[in-house]
């Protein structure tokens, strides 16, 4: 059953994200009770005695049946700087219907960056950043930022005030300028955008749309698919076949080594298989993760 007055208070609030985006709930159809029913044709009534709604939908994450929870659908507004919305727009699975600005004049909002907020180039993940760049610098470009923000405006302004078409009065204006979009998707492939976008790797901007969507829309909403989620995706741990063959090795060594990399490097076949490189990287990270081996200064992603 669906509790109408969450929804109520859901649609149309405006979840802030950066400085002048948001998400907004438009509609919704389905609750967790929707992809448990959707299961139920498939596994038949005898599923009703054996198991209970939170107990299906755990089976269904665990077990990769997806097709149920293509049964719920979610819609929302987006307010979203282009760059984000170019990683965004690569999730194909879901219906779009973007602002124009060949037809309205762009909207005038640009993401700013604080002084502190510059990130460093990250060394490892090339995709990525890491630390900070001084704020001494940072309000140096943070300065030079909003003067460019302000320069792009005002050309784009001057070109449509002498009569220049909006469609071409546009292809100056920075990818920090905000669009606003339509985006309607099911759970499965919400669940796949969040899967992608929460993660670490993921970049800061996209991060902080996915988490509130799901913190904010999701999670209340499908409460029992948010923490199958949750256990079987966003904070499970996939281990590949030599990372499997590392960890063996360290249980049937029987203890945590003092200097767990040497011990590694010459006990460990698949280790030395992995040689330096981003795969050796992810499983060292899986490890720390697991309290096995001690923490490091990593990349933080980006
Ligand atoms: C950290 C990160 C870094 C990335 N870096 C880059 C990058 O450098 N360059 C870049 O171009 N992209 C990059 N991407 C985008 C990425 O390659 C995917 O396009 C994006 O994550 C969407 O994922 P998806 O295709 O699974 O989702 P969707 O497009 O929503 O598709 C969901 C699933 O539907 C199926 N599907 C959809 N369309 C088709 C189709 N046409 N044919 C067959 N199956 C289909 C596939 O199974 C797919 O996995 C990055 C994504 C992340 C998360």
């Amino acid at each position: 059953m669906q509790d109408n007055t969450l929804l109520e208070t859901l649609k149309w609030k405006k979840f802030p994200v950066l400085d002048h985006g948001f998400v907004c709930l438009v509609d919704v159809m389905g609750s967790d009770t929707a992809v448990v029913q959707a299961a139920r044709v498939s596994y038949g009534e005898g599923t009703r005695k054996t198991s209970d709604d939170r107990t299906l939908l755990r089976y269904l994450m665990r077990h990769r049946h997806t097709t149920p929870f293509e049964m719920a659908e979610v819609k929302l507004l987006v307010r979203v700087p282009m760059d984000t919305w170019r990683q965004w727009i690569r999730h194909r699975t879901a219906s779009v219907n973007e602002y124009s600005t060949r037809y309205s004049l762009a909207i005038d909002a640009v993401y700013a960056t604080e002084s502190d907020a510059w990130r460093r180039q990250a060394t490892a993940n090339r995709q990525g950043s890491e630390g900070m760049i001084g704020t001494e610098c940072g309000s140096r470009l943070t300065e030079r930022e909003k003067a460019f923000h302000e320069q792009a405006r005002s050309l784009y302004e001057e070109r449509i005030g002498s009569g220049v078409a909006r469609e071409q009065a546009r292809k100056d204006l920075p990818l920090s300028t905000y669009t606003e979009a339509y985006w309607k998707v099911d759970l499965h492939n919400l669940l796949r955008f969040l899967a992608l976008r929460m993660e670490p790797n993921a970049q800061f901007e996209i991060v902080r749309y996915a988490t509130t969507i799901g913190q904010e829309i999701v999670r209340p909403i499908f409460p029992l698919v948010w923490e199958a989620f949750l256990d079987y995706q966003l904070k499970s741990m996939r281990l590949s076949r030599l990372e499997q063959d590392v960890l063996s090795r360290l249980a049937r060594s029987g203890r945590i080594p003092a200097d767990e990399e040497q011990f590694l490097e010459a006990q460990d076949e698949s280790w030395r298989t992995l040689e330096r490189c981003r795969e050796r990287d992810e499983c060292r990270e899986k490890l720390i993760r697991l309290g096995i081996l001690a923490v490091r200064s990593e990349s933080n992603g980006g």
